[in-house]
């Protein structure tokens, strides 16, 4: 697989905002804030797409939800709330070959997203 930037977050050698980071996950702010706060989640051991969750492990894939919610808390989001979303292939925009939640909070997000 071509490196992506967020490979290149993983291993320093670009910089990032980093929020959270523990075994399994590692999570920095967007470069590009669509939200007053907006952090993306990698795992970090790779893989390209969401639809790739479906061959990984239960425990793999419980691990990186959890560490999103944890995430969230961290940021003192659970009682005002955020948004997680995951952009998977070319519909969704997805830019980044590298699997990733996004985390949105801090205004009023609208539904349905555009
Ligand atoms: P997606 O469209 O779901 O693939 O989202 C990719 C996200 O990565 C976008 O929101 C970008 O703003 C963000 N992004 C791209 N490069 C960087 C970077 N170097 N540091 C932080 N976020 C980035």
């Amino acid at each position: 697989m071509n490196k992506t930037v967020f490979d290149k977050i993983l291993s320093g050698d670009l910089p990032a905002d980093r929020v959270y980071e523990d075994d399994s996950v590692f999570a920095f702010r967007d470069i590009n804030p669509q939200a007053p706060t907006h952090v993306l989640v990698i795992p970090k051991v790779k893989f390209a797409r969401f639809t790739e969750i479906a061959s990984r492990s239960v425990e793999e894939t419980g691990r990186f939800f959890s560490a999103v919610s944890k995430v969230a808390t961290l940021l003192n989001l659970d009682s005002s709330g955020y948004r997680v979303v995951i952009n998977n292939g070319r519909d969704a925009g997805q830019a980044v070959e590298y699997f990733h939640a996004h985390i949105l909070a801090g205004r009023k997000l609208t539904w349905p997203p555009g």
